[in-house]
């Protein structure tokens, strides 16, 4: 067996995937092409608002035209993109368009892994290697993992190898995870293990099938781990990836790539990706006064950006429009005493680093 290697969130491994190299970086967009999915997995993360509809996203912006998904990867300088679902070749055209359609803009160096729960055919697998897909992840249910051999799993993942498609198999660790591991060493391809995790959509099935949490503080499944061991002690290239990493390594590198594009003079971007800054707002009254108290207070503009403010002429009412000032932390924190005789809200806003990204915390000024 090669040797392991462990990092600070848990996860180890002996052998990465390009796939997983670019992830690691934050440097992967996932897009997701379809919620709908013909298997049933009790572990199944989906949520809600994904899960059996038939919905694009990438990252996490709905999309409805090209536009948006190479809007979405030049925000956060994507090095390649990860094809998820639901079951992505349910909708094999999807794919195969995206795929072109990524590799065209940003070049065959964008890496472009797919997973799948299929065992597709050769035809399937001949497009898809000839539209450029660099990677393949199969995912066979739980069921066939000890006869995987004599399964249709087993004679896809020999097509996709011939077809010069980067080969593995990823599923989440459950009992049976070291038959998948003697497979794939015999096979010659990668096994990536996903610590399995409780979530709002899967809770009730784990539970029904024995699970337990990990701790109070991790959604780690209790066990993962060691079942994950056990299959590394049998086959290699193996990458065990924790339910921490996403959080800790992941998103947080991902939101710093896009916070580098993003991020205003006057944001202040934190070791997490998030920006901070400060928010005035108010009545169109108080905040016509607060501009004209930061002009008096000697604010330079580019310490500022004046949103929602309606200059046209338009319907009656129209000009009424409420806005509201974004400004530099601590500018805001020099001139607060001066802005209370505006009587608009102050506060510090820390989001993440887009239109619209979830706000983590807001601190009132007053
Ligand atoms: S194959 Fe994936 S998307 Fe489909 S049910 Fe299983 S875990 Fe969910």
């Amino acid at each position: 067996m090669k040797k392991l290697t462990e990092d600070e969130t848990g996860s180890f491994q002996n052998y990465l995937s390009e796939g997983c190299k670019l992830c690691q970086q934050g440097a992967k967009m996932v897009l997701f092409v379809t919620g709908l999915c013909p298997r049933n997995c009790f572990y199944c993360p989906l949520s809600g608002e994904r899960g059996g509809k038939d919905l694009i996203f990438a990252n996490e912006r709905s999309v409805k035209t090209d536009s948006d998904v190479i809007e979405e990867a030049k925000l956060m300088d994507a090095l390649g993109t990860g094809i998820t679902g639901g079951e992505p070749l349910l909708k094999v055209e999807r794919v195969l368009h995206y795929v072109r359609l990524l590799k065209v803009t940003f070049g065959q160096e964008h890496h472009i892994h797919l997973y799948t729960s299929l065992a597709p055919d050769r035809e399937t697998l001949s497009a898809l290697a000839e539209a450029g897909l660099d990677e393949i992840r199969f995912h066979p249910p739980q069921n066939l993992w000890e006869g995987l051999e004599n399964s249709p799993y087993a004679v896809s993942i020999r097509t996709a190898i011939n077809q010069g498609i980067a080969t593995g198999i990823e599923v989440p660790v459950l009992q049976g995870a070291e038959k998948l591991a003697l497979f794939a060493a015999e096979t010659g391809i990668f096994l990536n293990l996903n610590e399995l995790e409780f979530s709002e959509t899967n809770a009730k099935g784990l539970n029904e099938q024995g699970f337990s949490l990990e701790s109070d503080i991790s959604n780690a499944a209790f066990g993962s781990r060691k079942v994950a061991e056990a299959a590394c002690a049998v086959g290699d290239m193996i990458h065990f990836c924790s339910s921490n990493y996403k959080d800790a390594v992941q998103l947080r590198k991902r939101l710093l790539r896009i916070a580098g594009n993003t991020a205003r003079e006057f944001d202040e971007v934190t070791e997490d990706g998030t920006i901070i800054y400060g928010l005035i707002e108010g009545e169109v009254q108080d905040m016509e006064l607060a501009e004209a108290v930061l002009k008096e207070q000697g604010v330079p503009p580019e310490f500022l950006e004046v949103k929602g403010k309606k200059t046209g002429k338009g319907r009656a009412g129209e000009a009424e429009q409420e806005f509201c000032i974004e400004i530099a932390w601590w500018v805001l924190e020099e001139v607060k005493k001066e802005l209370l005789v505006c009587n608009a809200k102050m506060s510090l806003i820390e989001r993440y680093p887009f239109e619209g990204g979830l706000v983590v915390e807001v601190i009132p000024l007053k």
